[in-house]
């Protein structure tokens, strides 16, 4: 039985809501203003989920998916609705986040958009699979972990989809099987490809359930025939059960284990476990918005919290006395050191271990002028926002990956005596639901 709708709004995944009889139903694929047949299929006490069925009514912004695999892979939930509606939505979303969730009347500016909508990420994580006995690669389907295959991503620089094709037509030859989550047997788990802003260096590694992958290195000449652009080679050797893509064991199989990048005027080297942004040509505006809002004279002293392999840090420390870096893996700081020297920086000074830890034994040290922050999705953790309101940091600035941790900890900083600057949205996800934002907070 189907039910009649009418889209209002959109979630939190760029699902459509309705409601029926008052009550918000979840529909993917449904914009908001259409008018369509949904099935319920998914009823809870305060919610349901729905499946579009008869669209009824389209909504004018809703546009031609440009990929095949629309609505199939859990990549990007807004290929449906035009690039600027998205945008839009982005930024009300998070205007009401903070209304509703902080009870914080925010300026949130328009979403500053990705200069580029296809080809843009300079990283792919593709999970194995064994179709009727054939192997494949491809993206875990929306909330599950059936991999659905695919050929290529609009969304991943021609690079990658260059080397997926050629390891997918390669490594059958090794005759060597597909890892299983369920039985935890077999061997091929991931294939992780990282390509530079210029897509002319790729960094590949090929994660697996054990230390050697038998015939491996016989494949190393054609892959370098067929893929001159390869810069490094490494497995990652990850036994364990669970969601954690990654091992920290390595093994190099060929070329460097370090990929080079820039962004602005410096350049980055990383391994495949650091953390780099993943938005070739965007990541330069969103480090640039930060530092707008970081304003600084020269003769501050800074720290960059979840600084991963030093990049802002590296921007931070031309516009300030001294910058300290704080990250937890402790790779990407031998990194961070080793690119402060490439660029010629030397009023940095990287530490292993937890903000929230580390942040305290800064302080014995030195009480910074500014913090700013960009943790992972999680957000801050308590001890640490509590850490810098007890110190009086005048001020922070935040970048967030996850409006809604952003949301709880400028609460708790509002609350806590800092006035919040305006919202600005960056467009670093394009045709997804992610939305990144800068913003800052200054002690009254
Ligand atoms: N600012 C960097 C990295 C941001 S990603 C950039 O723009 O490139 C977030 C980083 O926080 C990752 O490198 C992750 O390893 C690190 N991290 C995660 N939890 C942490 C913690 N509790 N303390 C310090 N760093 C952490």
């Amino acid at each position: 039985m189907s039910t009649l709708v009418r889209g209002e709004g959109l979630g939190q995944k760029g699902e459509g809501i309705a409601r029926v009889m008052g009550m918000p139903v979840f529909i993917p694929g449904l914009l908001p203003g259409e008018d369509a047949l949904v099935r319920l299929n998914d009823r809870k006490t305060s919610y349901a989920r729905g499946e579009l069925m008869t669209l009824l009514q389209p909504s004018p912004q809703r546009r031609d998916p440009f990929c095949p695999a629309f609505g199939i892979c859990g990549g990007c939930h807004l290929q449906h609705l035009d690039y600027e509606a998205g945008i839009a939505w982005k930024r009300d979303y998070v205007r009401q986040l903070f209304r509703h969730q902080g009870g914080l009347d925010v300026d949130v500016r328009d979403t500053i958009p990705s200069e580029e909508l296809h080809g843009v990420r300079n990283k792919v994580q593709l999970p194995f699979a064994s179709v009727d006995e054939e192997l494949c690669l491809g993206f875990y389907a929306a909330r599950s972990h059936r991999v659905i295959p695919i050929a290529s991503c609009p969304m991943q620089s021609p690079l990658a989809n260059k080397a997926l094709r050629i390891f997918k037509d390669l490594l059958p030859d090794l005759k060597t099987s597909v890892y299983n989550e369920r039985l935890r047997t077999g061997m091929l788990r991931h294939l992780i490809l990282r390509t530079d802003r210029d897509d002319d260096q790729i960094q590949i590694t090929l994660v697996v359930n054990d230390d050697q992958v038998p015939g491996l290195t016989s494949l190393i000449p054609a892959v370098r025939e067929q893929l001159p652009e390869m810069n490094g080679l490494l497995l990652n050797i990850n036994r364990a059960a669970g969601n954690k893509i990654m091992s920290n064991t390595y093994h190099l199989m060929w070329g460097s284990s370090l990929l080079e990048d820039r962004i602005g005027s410096y350049t980055y080297r990383m391994t495949p476990g650091s953390f780099f942004q993943t938005n070739r040509f965007l990541t330069e505006t969103l480090y640039e918005t930060a530092l707008e809002m970081v304003d600084l004279q020269g003769n501050e002293s800074v720290v960059d919290l979840y600084c991963g392999v030093g990049t802002i840090s590296l921007y931070l420390a031309r516009r300030a006395a001294m910058v300290y870096g704080v990250e937890l893996y402790p790779q990407a700081i031998v990194e961070a050191r080793q690119n402060a020297m490439a660029n010629g920086i030397d009023n940095v000074k990287f530490i292993v271990g937890a903000a929230e830890s580390m942040f305290d034994d800064l302080l014995a040290h030195e009480v910074p002028d500014l913090v700013l922050v960009d943790p992972p999705r999680r957000g801050c953790d308590t001890a640490l926002l509590q850490a810098i309101m007890k110190a009086r940091i005048p001020k922070i600035v935040y970048i967030s990956c996850n409006p809604a941790t952003l949301v709880r900890d400028a609460i708790f900083l509002c609350s806590a005596g800092y006035e919040m600057s305006a919202v600005q949205p960056v467009d670093m996800f394009p045709w997804t639901e992610h939305i990144e934002c800068c913003c800052s907070f200054t002690r009254i």
